[in-house]
């Protein structure tokens, strides 16, 4: 089998993945919080552990992927401060937080289709958790590391002498923070179950019972309980943000320690951030681009997947409509050379095995994409093996070659006009097909003759 090297966070190094059982790879990645559009920042996230799974796939592993719906427990506040950002959001938008939480769940599904990114295999809500959250909280307990507070659960950081370790934290800044819940011990201790609030007058949408009173889940427990359930115990490889490192995977990693006295995940992997104008993307940040946003401008959101396989995970890139639509035009130039060209080409062994090399080396999807232009530009390669090995290739990266134009989902409506407009130019109407070109423009389309043929664009605003 390939060798594959990975960067692993909690090492600090690339290391050669050995999966715990061999050919086959266990993978969480951190889900979505769902009480928002997703943007495209969230997307860049899930489109670069797409890349992981595929390649791992590709390369010949058997891959199991879990990807967590977080639907309760996540506050505003990275302190356990702060309001559920469910509870908040169902006010802001005036429905329940369950009938918000199925609304962008089904949002992200969305996402994750008009992405191309493959299904998980399992996508767990942590409210469907709650039992099994109580009972490793219980565990973390019977082994001495929480005590009890006014609000809630709380784990003891001190009890965990490596606490600072995988997020190389500094641990005096972090005691000499200014914190507001007095009762904690520490200001690095986390909340592992909140109790909801007796005497504000509010009444929370989602709490249970629990062993210490009626409350909720904090974020962190939903991740180790869920992981290891659908995965067994260690598993192979953890994914999330670099967001994620300074807290919610230090606080999975200080759980996994507290209920059996290690790390859950033998790797733990993270995606830079997408910036737009040089600033981060974060949904707090509010007004981000959705795909859906994108698709209204007129482009198709495979190029936003291209913008993302030219950058790679560790480094993230900058986001703005000119490098979109740059990526729109070269997938576009990918997608001609194969649905132009004739099937029954040969996949160039030469060319794959350097592909294989290069996404086996912590995907390095800048060089891998360079690899894919040197192959289309090659006069020594025919051009149906050229398709053949885009082809290939494409089961890593995901672009639906194969689909060319067919991806934009052009309206029927379009499609009549445009065949009327090749019609009427077969005959020599010119008249006609002048008329019919500015009627399919003022309907946003843009028309671009072929020789017998004619290919079909939605207008991309600029
Ligand atoms: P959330 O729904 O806020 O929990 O975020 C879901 C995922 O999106 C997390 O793994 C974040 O780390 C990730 N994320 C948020 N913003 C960005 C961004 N601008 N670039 C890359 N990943 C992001
Ligand atoms: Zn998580």
């Amino acid at each position: 089998m390939q060798r594959v090297f990975l960067y692993n966070t909690a090492t600090r190094k690339e290391e050669e993945f050995r999966p715990i059982v061999p050919g086959k790879v266990g993978i969480y990645s951190c889900g979505p919080t769902v009480y928002s559009s997703p943007h495209i920042g969230n997307m860049y996230a899930y489109i670069c552990w797409d890349v992981l799974v595929r390649t791992l796939r590709y390369l010949g592993y058997e891959v199991k992927q879990v990807v967590n719906i977080t639907d309760v427990g996540h506050l505003t506040s990275d302190a356990d401060e702060g309001e559920d950002k469910m509870e908040k959001g169902s006010k802001k938008e005036r429905v329940s937080a369950w009938d918000l939480a199925k609304k962008y769940e089904n949002e992200f599904l969305e996402n994750l289709k008009l992405l191309n990114i493959e299904m998980p295999a399992v996508m767990p809500r942590a409210t469907d958790h709650i039992a099994e959250q109580i009972e490793l909280i219980a565990k973390i307990e019977a082994n001495g590391f929480t005590y009890k507070i006014n609000d809630g659960i709380y784990f003891d950081t001190a009890k965990f002498p490596g606490y600072g370790d995988f997020g190389h934290l500094d641990l005096e800044k972090i005691k000499a923070r200014v914190e507001t819940n007095l009762e904690k011990k520490n200001p690095a201790d986390f909340a592992l179950w909140k109790f909801s609030p007796k005497d504000d007058g509010t009444k929370r949408q989602m709490e249970w019972e629990s062993p210490w009173g009626i409350g909720f889940p904090g974020w962190h427990i939903e991740c180790t309980t869920m992981s290891t359930k659908y995965l067994g115990n260690p598993f192979d490889i953890h994914t999330g943000g670099e967001d994620h490192i300074a807290i919610h995977h230090t606080n999975e990693i200080a759980q996994g320690y507290g209920a059996w006295g290690r790390q859950t995940a033998n790797i733990w992997m993270h995606n830079a951030f997408i910036t737009f104008d040089g600033s981060k993307i974060s949904k707090s940040a509010g007004g981000l681009y959705t795909v859906f946003d994108l698709k209204d401008l007129g482009f198709n959101i495979l190029a936003y997947r291209y913008l993302v396989l030219s950058s790679h995970y560790r480094r993230g890139t900058s986001f703005s409509l000119d490098s979109l639509r740059a990526a729109q035009t070269a997938l576009e130039r990918l997608s001609d050379l194969v649905v132009e060209n004739n099937d029954g080409g040969k996949v160039d062994d030469k060319y794959k095995i350097l592909f294989k090399n290069t996404v086996g080396d912590d995907l390095a999807m800048p060089e891998a994409m360079a690899l894919v232009w040197r192959l289309v530009k090659d006069e020594n390669i025919k051009p149906e093996d050229k398709k053949a090995t885009l082809l290939d290739f494409d089961r890593v990266l995901g672009l639906k070659l194969d689909e060319g134009s067919k991806g934009e989902e052009i309206p029927d409506e379009i499609s009549k006009m445009a065949a009327l407009r090749l019609e009427a130019r077969r005959v020599g109407n010119w008249t006609e097909s002048d008329r019919l070109r500015d009627l399919i423009k003022t309907k946003g389309y843009v028309i671009e003759d072929l020789k017998n043929d004619c290919k079909i664009k939605k207008l991309v605003i600029s």
